[in-house]
Order: C-alpha cells, then sequence, then structure tokens
C-alpha cells in the first residue's frame, strides 16, 4: 500500500491494517495476500476514502465477514475494503419499529438485538455468519425468510462518485440471492434499516433456539466452509441432486463434500483453491451430466486469474 496513501486514509478516518492474508479474512480459510486493508469507521469516512482510491487510482474489493468469498491462494493485487466492526452500530429506528445497523454488524448481532427489543421478524437470519453489509448485498434468506422481506432502506457509498446513496427496497432488485449490488461493483453498502413488529421477547427467542439447533443438526459448522456452495435451481435443491449423484464425501485435496450436509464443501484441512474449484466443477458437471440440472456457485470467487473455468 502506497504511503501517502495509507496516511491520508488514517487521517479520513479510517483503520490501516495493512497487510492480511485473506485465508484470515473468510470463513473456508483460503487465500493468500492482498494489497493491503483498510477499514472504514463510518459511513462518512468510507465515502472519503472511496474518493482517495479513485484519486490514487487504487483497485479494491469489499470484505464483510469473508462468510460468502473462495479466495485464491495465490493472493489478489488489489486492496481490501473491509467493513466490519469498526462499522458495527445497531440502533432502533425512531418510532420503535424497527432497527439501523452500520453495514458491518454482524447479522447475529442484529437478530438479537431485536429480540432484545422484543421485535420479530429477524429471527431468520440467526446463524448466518455474515455482516449486514453482506446479506443485504446477495439477499441473505434462511428457514423461510429473507432480507427483501423486512428491509426498509440501505445507505450505500457510489464508488464513482464517492457519494452516499439511499436506496428503496424497490430499487434494490432483490430476489433470490440476488440484488442491484451484484449486477456491478459499483455500490459499497455503509448501513440497513428494517422494518420489524412487535413481539414477544421470550417467544422470539425460543424460535431462534430452536433455528440454530436446526443449523447445529444439519450444518457442518465444524468445519471452515463458505456456506451453501451452489444456489438451489429451479425445480430442485442443490444438496439432494449433489446426493442422488453419489458424491456425499467426495474429495479433492483438503476439500470435501461434506459427509453431513451435501450443500457444503468444506476445508477438512489444508484445502487449497485448486482443491475446492476443482472440486466444485467436477460436481458440477456430474450433476449436469446425471441429472441435466445446472449448478451455479453462490459464493463469490476471489482471484486475479481470469478464468477458473466455473
Ligand atoms: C456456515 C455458514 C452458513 C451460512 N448460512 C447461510 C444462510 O443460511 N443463508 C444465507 O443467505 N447465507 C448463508 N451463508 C453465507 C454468508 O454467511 C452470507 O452470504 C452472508 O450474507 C455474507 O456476508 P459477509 O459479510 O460474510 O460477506 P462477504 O463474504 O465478506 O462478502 C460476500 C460478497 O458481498 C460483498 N459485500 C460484503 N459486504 C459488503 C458491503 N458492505 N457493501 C457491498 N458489498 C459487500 C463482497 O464484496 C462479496 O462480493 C452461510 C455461510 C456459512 C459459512
Amino acid at each position: 500500500m502506497n504511503e501517502g496513501f495509507a496516511e491520508k486514509a488514517a487521517a479520513a478516518g479510517c483503520e490501516v491494517i495493512g497487510q492480511r492474508r485473506l485465508c484470515s479474512l473468510t470463513t473456508f480459510k483460503v487465500g493468500g495476500e492482498c494489497g493491503g486493508v483498510v477499514a472504514p469507521r463510518s459511513a462518512g469516512s468510507c465515502a472519503a476514502l472511496v474518493r482517495l482510491l479513485n484519486e490514487y487510482g487504487e483497485d479494491y474489493f469489499v470484505i464483510g465477514k469473508g462468510s460468502n468469498i473462495i479466495a485464491d491462494d495465490r493472493g489478489i493485487k488489489r486492496l481490501i475494503v473491509l467493513i466490519g466492526e469498526e462499522m458495527s452500530d445497531i440502533s432502533l429506528l425512531p418510532g420503535g419499529e424497527g432497527i439501523v445497523c452500520g453495514a458491518g454488524a454482524s447479522v447475529i448481532a442484529a437478530s438479537v438485538f431485536a429480540q432484545k427489543q422484543a421485535l420479530t421478524g429477524f429471527e431468520f437470519a440467526y446463524g448466518i455468519p455474515g455482516t449486514v453489509g453482506g446479506a443485504v448485498f446477495m439477499n441473505a434468506g434462511a428457514y423461510g425468510g429473507e432480507i427483501k422481506d423486512i428491509i426498509l432502506y440501505a445507505d450505500a457509498v457510489d464508488r464513482e462518485s464517492g457519494e452516499i446513496r439511499r436506496f428503496s427496497p424497490g430499487e434494490m432488485g432483490l430476489s433470490y440471492r440476488h440484488s442491484v449490488f451484484m449486477e456491478e461493483e459499483r455500490y459499497i453498502i455503509v448501513s440497513a434499516a428494517f422494518a420489524l413488529g412487535k413481539g414477544d421477547s421470550a417467544a422470539i427467542k425460543a424460535q431462534m433456539d430452536d433455528i440454530m439447533q436446526r443449523r447445529r443438526d444439519k450444518q457442518p459448522l465444524d468445519y471452515p466452509s463458505a456456506g451453501s456452495t451452489f444456489k438451489r435451481p429451479e425445480g430442485s435443491y442443490a444438496s439432494l441432486l449433489i446426493d442422488q449423484c453419489g458424491l456425499k464425501g467426495f474429495t479433492v485435496g483438503g476439500a470435501q463434500v461434506s459427509e453431513k450436509h451435501c450443500g457444503f464443501v468444506i476445508n477438512k484441512g489444508g484445502a487449497t483453491f485448486d482443491d475446492i474449484i476443482g472440486l466444485m466443477k467436477s460436481v458440477r458437471e456430474t450433476v449436469i451430466e446425471k441429472t441435466g440440472y445446472i449448478l451455479d456457485p453462490e459464493p463469490v470467487i476471489l482471484t486475479d486469474r481470469t478464468d477458473t473455468g466455473l
């Protein structure tokens, strides 16, 4: 990272973290070096950082908790803008019928905050190990709910102008694991507000505990992963198709189709980027050949390579 740039980023209210390996920033625990890490401490410092990045012509990638990313262990040249704990405030909306969260707040913390305020609607997301920004970016969902059902607005920095813009739900184009934010890398989400209903705190907690238990029972949470490896294809389920094709436990190097849940590829230990991508390619080919269904990867593949074949 350029020294002059680092000084100006710090002056703009960002924490300049410097070099970190991507394996320490992602839940799959795979990934090499990057061009350095900078974490804004507020929406304003994020906007100032964007203007600075544009001035210096620096290319960058945004990371929250890295729970939906498969990062290349050859590393990437780009800088990482980390939207994390520095931007994780959660508060009640005026009137108390919802909450507003910094994009770096964890989804789990947002669910717990809502429950403590006896607000219902966020229970479905309890256990999703990402940030609010990451959840809005991909319209995260689980157990019959999705971000789309509760979002009121999101504020995002326009990477071209460095200005903050407010998006209404209609402007976000939210559908299954999709948003306008995914279509072009143009916005950094800095906060989001959610409309929630009045409920009973104990009943909300009971539902959240039930959801967490279902996750623990079904998902391979003891191993690093990026969650569901493939999106649900129209008319079926990725995990069902993978299981039907006899791929449970299928292994390439340190990467494995989880024996507990075929929808997850896990890092059994020492998995490389090539192991994971190679395994995903084989799974995809076998599923197309045997069932005709095409599986599209759900996680973002973070690499400087021009083509991974996925
Ligand atoms: C064990 C496990 C279980 C999971 N269960 C679920 C589940 O039930 N439902 C579900 O939907 N997902 C699930 N996931 C996937 C993941 O947790 C979600 O996709 C989550 O929303 C990603 O948030 P993140 O902060 O980790 O994003 P990251 O992985 O850091 O980033 C993912 C993408 O979002 C972009 N992004 C992140 N933050 C911002 C921001 N502030 N502004 C703009 N772009 C941003 C990144 O650039 C990247 O393209 C699971 C993952 C794991 C490991």
